[in-house]
């Protein structure tokens, strides 16, 4: 059965992540110290290079798509919840090259050039990450 969690809005954060860092990493660290359990996050801006996955629903795991120019951050769009007690950023982002065209999927990595995050906090009885037999996967949980 599916799980449905009413949350109500919480704090907002407009932030701009350093120069070459890991942007994934960098979100999930910026909740970490802003307390933030629970939140969704959409950014914008350019990366110098990425890494995208591709979760391979046979193998149960994530191919890597490796992108190594700059591109646009076209969109990105996460939510921020609570894996192994610590904040853990998922996003997935459309990245868009010199020409225009697009790449996409799961963000693992991403090295800012720059970049303009919206973070939304959500406070509640927010979901929890634990691992999900089916899709091997860390899905949403109900929490405590
Ligand atoms: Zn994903």
């Amino acid at each position: 059965m599916s799980s449905f969690f009413l949350l109500s809005p919480g704090r907002h954060f407009l932030w701009s992540p350093d120069h070459g860092s890991d942007i994934v990493a960098s979100i999930s660290a910026l909740a970490e110290r802003l307390e933030v359990r629970c939140g969704t996050v959409s950014a914008i801006g350019a990366l110098m290079y990425a890494t995208l996955g591709f979760y391979d629903q046979g193998a149960h795991e994530y191919r890597t798509i490796e992108i190594n120019r700059p591109v646009e951050i076209a969109n990105l769009t996460g939510n921020v919840t609570i894996r192994d007690g610590r904040p853990f950023l998922h996003a997935h982002a459309t990245l868009a090259d010199s020409k225009g065209e697009v790449m996409g999927g799961h963000l693992i990595r991403g090295t800012v050039f720059a970049a303009e995050v919206h973070l939304r906090e959500l406070i509640g009885a927010a979901p929890v990450r634990s691992h999900d037999p089916t899709t091997d996967l860390f899905l949403w949980r109900d929490g405590d």
